[in-house]
């Protein structure tokens, strides 16, 4: 199809939106590893699950095998509130880069929560409701979880309950206030509603909190409050399953322009927005019908893929949680103070981790000043403003559309632009104002941290 054909912008129609899931686990060869018993060390059953995870979320974190989820009505039903989602043509972008590369952006950022959580956060609000719960709790870190989590929970008329990292309860009101909008209630984490929360705060007082000790606290407020789950807006393979939204509609829009991409981009924090995305162009790799160049972009500070382990560990800092066998660089790791980037969990989806360590997938990691050169550029020529998380990606595909400068190649490079960055200015003025660094944790931290891994 000739260049000028392609639209700026390709709008499935509400008919031609997907109807099912893909479960990208039935075509993999080797399976992620199974969740263990932090106990035991025997895999979790769907029994012990069930205490935690609503039940249908339970049956489809250990379902390797079925291929297709229907999407039920309700939730399709929410997803045309703000679905199908634009696959865009960066073409203001590339005449700026003066690439022959044909760059294509999948923009998930269309809806007040900001991001792409939003197609999780609804498909787990629906089986809580549908299971007769009272609510929900979790964990947010920047805020869009939360704030997604608000929205599902809202509009199935379920409490929920946001544990959100100190530093950024303070660092970002505004995020608060819109959960609270939303019905939410917000506690700063730790925080002395939990055992685990007084636990944290005598071993360590003063402590801003992590995402590892926010999960471990609303986890406990779960199994102790009857009526109540927990729910989680990444690393799992349920919310992997509900993000394949991204992908499928990525891959019908594409084949109705007869476009292939070649190489195929995402920024990776616990893996959910690349692995939805990516879904069913490496089910066709799996099945060796097709061949693709995927690429998982991660922050210098936070390199889970690129300098962690392939191991099993603690999802939380709290050790309450399931065992994950996971690229990680362990469950007490912390970014260092100055990033600003977002991404910043210690771990990985133990489905990308496996593709991984298959080597049917690469990852590359990038210093976070040159992250928001790339999105200032993005935001200046395509003019959204993105989240430094997205932005991951987008410095990616600059470099990858910039080789194709170099060598002439007219590859077709496809990356996720997961949210937009109205909340992350505190980030961006750090940016500016030239207070922003680029530190790089060295071998014998990431080695302190990895000592600590449990011995499986
Ligand atoms: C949460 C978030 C991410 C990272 O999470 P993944 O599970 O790795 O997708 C990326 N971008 C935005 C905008 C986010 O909110």
């Amino acid at each position: 199809m000739a260049h000028n054909e392609i639209p700026y912008k390709i709008y499935l129609t509400e008919s031609e939106m997907p109807t099912y899931w893909y479960n990208l686990r039935a075509d993999m060869k080797n399976k992620p590893a199974p969740l263990l018993n932090p106990g035991t060390h025997q895999p979790m059953t769907a029994a012990e699950l069930s205490g935690v995870f609503c039940d249908e979320l339970v049956q489809q974190e250990l379902d390797n095998d079925t291929r297709e989820y229907p999407v039920p009505q309700e939730i399709l039903d929410f997803y045309k509130m703000y679905r199908p989602s634009p696959l865009v043509r960066a073409y203001c972008l590339e005449k700026k880069l003066g690439t022959p590369a044909k760059i294509y952006y999948k923009f998930e950022g269309n809806n007040t929560s900001g991001s792409h959580k939003l197609n999780s956060a609804i498909a787990q609000a629906y089986y809580a409701k549908k299971q007769g719960l009272k609510g929900v709790t979790t964990e947010t870190g920047a805020g869009q979880w939360g704030t997604a989590l608000s929205m599902a929970c809202a509009y199935f008329e379920l409490d929920c309950k946001v544990y959100m990292v100190k530093v950024s309860y303070e660092q970002k009101p505004f995020r608060r206030e819109v959960m609270r909008v939303y019905g939410a209630s917000v506690t700063p984490s730790p925080s002395m509603t939990t055992q685990v929360g007084q636990k944290i705060l005598a071993e360590h007082p003063g402590t801003t909190g992590s995402l590892g000790c926010a999960i471990s606290e609303a986890v406990e407020v779960a199994v102790s409050n009857p009526g109540y789950r927990y729910v989680l807006g990444s690393v799992l393979n349920q919310v992997l399953l509900h993000q394949s939204v991204i992908g499928m509609e990525t891959k019908i829009a594409m084949d109705k322009y007869g476009i292939k991409p070649d190489t195929i981009i995402g920024c990776a924090g616990g893996g959910s927005n690349l692995g939805g995305l990516i879904a069913p162009f490496m089910g066709e790799k799996l099945r060796g019908e097709a061949d693709y160049d995927f690429i998982a972009v991660e922050p210098a500070s936070c390199p889970s893929f690129t300098r962690g382990v392939y191991a099993y560990d603690f999802c939380d800092t709290g050790m309450v949680c399931p065992l994950a066998k996971m690229y990680t660089l362990g469950s007490d790791f912390i970014p260092a103070p100055n990033h600003a980037g977002g991404l910043r969990y210690h771990g990985m989806s133990p489905i990308l981790s496996q593709l991984y360590d298959d080597k049917l997938m690469r990852a590359v990691s990038v210093p976070q000043t040159k992250v928001f050169e790339a999105a200032e550029t993005f935001a200046r020529t395509e003019g959204i403003l993105p989240a430094p998380e997205s932005s991951h990606a987008i410095c990616a595909a600059i470099d990858e559309a910039l080789k194709c400068k170099e060598t002439g190649e007219e590859k077709t490079i496809l990356f996720g632009l997961t949210g937009t960055g109205y909340f992350d200015l505190v980030a961006y003025e750090k940016f500016h104002d030239g207070k922003m660094d680029d530190y790089i944790p060295t071998d014998d931290e990431l080695a302190a941290f990895r000592a600590r891994l449990p011995k499986i």
